[in-house]
């Protein structure tokens, strides 16, 4: 294709509309045709990533290969396109200030007084127009965070404005809004959507396509009222019901031919619907299943919807592929205890060890480890979930009394997991942990080499701290074996107990790669193990 084409997303009335959803499935729609595809999340606020925003703050913190710790929402974009992103998909408003205060101050701005038009807008149109013009993508959609209006969403508003006059019929908005049903009337209220139109408007905006979230269908008649109030072409209006599961937006949106109007509205030529064989068959087997299985998630997070988002994900798409349904349970591990861990884990076809940071909660995985471990129930640990495992079995099977990781206790008598030498020295914590995709060597024969059926992985990482292997010897002899390892640098990657029907730890974070239509093949080898421990 010549021109990159840009599309904007941005949302209206209230935030939690699910523009990532929205964004990621029209991104499939468009892929589906042919075209390459990137979908970047633009965020308001100042912290220069989430790395450093704590889960209650900004959910799941997500990780793209090259190391870059992003808003979750980057999750969706991976697992709905299958292609990876990269630091340039996520760009917050502190990452534009830092970089133009740089410039400033290397004096690239010649004396000239430096304002957020046209010096901001000019950093926020040059990362939109990034991942056109070096990375070559067909489309690039681009989600603004937050909902018009917003103060600090104010300056990337115009740079939409700028660029739709800029690039003409090669930009398009798409406006994400909310018609609520106010049960007392029994009638649905479009004045919100009509609103927050106007907003836009008055930030010199029109938008071209309108998405309307709903939990019911709306009507012919209520769609037609809000085209000819918005200025929006009556096929420009789409509506997205609350569906089962997200992966069925695209089907939604290609039902009403959202793709066709966007390739209309930007001079490109529509061609016959694609059939999305992959996708659905995926949605074919999740609609198919009838059997359960239960997979006990044991966390501090566990109120919170997005914290796990990625694991959560995960979990669904290895169950779907091996044909059965999810039924996660969320387990609060300050409220697990050796005394009633039985009773809490019970039912549990299998459980899976949360990543994680400092010390609180960190008892209960101990006790649901050692009830795992000693009960044979299939687990996967992950990060700190596997760092856990090792702490557990050298204090319950090597008898290392009070082992530790050096985050929770600096002054242990066995520092079975420590801080990385590469991290010694580090003092500023953001963007400063071990980040992004790592080779890791699988031993023959392993669980994980069965489930990644070859030697050489690459996975994502987060974290400071590793296993110590001046313990490996003393570890493998009692029977956890360290089967996975960095080729550079040794650094143990996983560790497993094959006398155990699963029971796996690794230290990198499978759950950033799993998609859709390529399912994380250490998650579907456990989510067999607990079927298969089920029966
Ligand atoms: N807190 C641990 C570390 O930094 C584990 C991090 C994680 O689970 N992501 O090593």
């Amino acid at each position: 294709m010549a021109d990159t084409k840009y599309i904007f997303v941005t949302g209206g009335v209230v935030s939690s509309l699910g523009k990532g959803i929205i964004s990621a499935s029209l991104g499939k729609l468009l892929q589906a045709r042919g075209y390459s595809v990137t979908i970047q999340k633009f965020d308001p606020y100042i912290n220069v990533d989430p790395g450093t925003l704590n889960p209650y703050e900004h959910g799941e913190c997500y990780v793209t290969i090259d190391g870059h710790e992003a808003d979750l929402d980057l999750g969706h974009y991976e697992r709905f396109l299958n292609v990876p992103t990269t630091r340039a998909n996520n760009i917050t408003t502190g990452r534009i200030y830092q970089s133009v205060i740089e410039k400033e101050r290397k004096g690239d701005y010649l004396g000239k007084t430096v304002q957020v038009v046209p010096h901001i807008t000019d950093e926020i149109k040059r990362n939109v127009k990034l991942l056109g013009s070096k990375y070559k993508f067909d489309f690039v959609i681009t989600e603004i965070g937050g909902t018009v209006g917003d103060i600090e969403s104010l300056p990337f508003i115009e740079s939409v404005r700028q660029l739709k006059w800029e690039l003409g019929k090669n930009c398009i908005c798409v406006h994400l809004t909310y018609v609520p049903y106010i049960a007392a009337a029994k009638e649905y209220k479009t004045k919100p959507t009509q609103h927050s139109v106007k907003q836009l408007q008055e930030l010199g905006i029109q938008p071209d396509i309108l998405v309307l979230r709903t939990e019911r269908k709306l009507s012919t008649e209520l769609l037609r009222k809000v085209a000819l109030f918005c200025n929006v072409a009556e096929e420009a209006v789409v509506q997205s019901v609350d569906v089962p599961t997200i992966y069925e937006v695209p089907l939604v949106l290609q039902q009403q031919k959202m793709d066709e109007t966007v390739l209309r509205k930007m001079g490109l030529e529509v061609g016959p619907t694609p059939e999305m064989i992959a996708w659905n068959e995926f949605l074919q087997k999740k609609i198919s299943a009838t059997e359960t299985v239960k997979i006990g998630l044991v966390g501090k997070y566990v109120e919170l919807q997005d914290a796990y988002k990625s694991i959560d994900e995960s979990l669904l798409q290895a169950a779907t592929y091996n044909d059965r349904i999810l039924e996660l349970h969320m387990l609060h591990s300050e409220k697990i205890t050796d005394a009633n861990v039985a009773e809490q884990l019970r039912g549990m076809d299998g459980l899976v060890i949360a990543p994680g940071f400092g010390q609180r909660g960190i008892d209960g995985k101990f006790a649901a480890i050692r009830y795992a471990r000693e009960n044979n129930i299939p687990t996967l640990g992950i990060c700190l979930g596997m760092q856990c495992m090792v702490i557990e079995f050298a204090r319950n099977v090597l008898g290392l009394e009070n082992a530790n990781s050096t985050e929770m206790d600096v002054k242990t008598p066995y520092k079975v997991i420590d801080l990385m030498e590469e991290q010694k020295n580090v003092t500023n914590m953001g963007g400063s942990m071990r980040l992004g995709a790592y080779d890791c060597n699988l031993k023959k024969g392993s669980k994980a080499y069965k489930a990644y059926k070859k030697e050489s992985i690459q996975e994502r990482h987060r974290h400071r701290f590793e296993f110590n292997s001046e313990y490996r010897d003393q570890f493998e002899a009692a029977g956890m074996k360290c089967t996975g390892e960095n080729p550079d640098t040794n650094l143990v990657e996983v560790v497993e107990i094959p006398e155990l029907n699963w029971f796996v730890g690794v230290q990198f974070h499978p759950e950033y790669s799993s998609t859709v239509v390529s399912p994380n093949p250490l998650f579907v080898s456990f989510v067999k193990a607990a079927i298969d421990n089920k029966k």
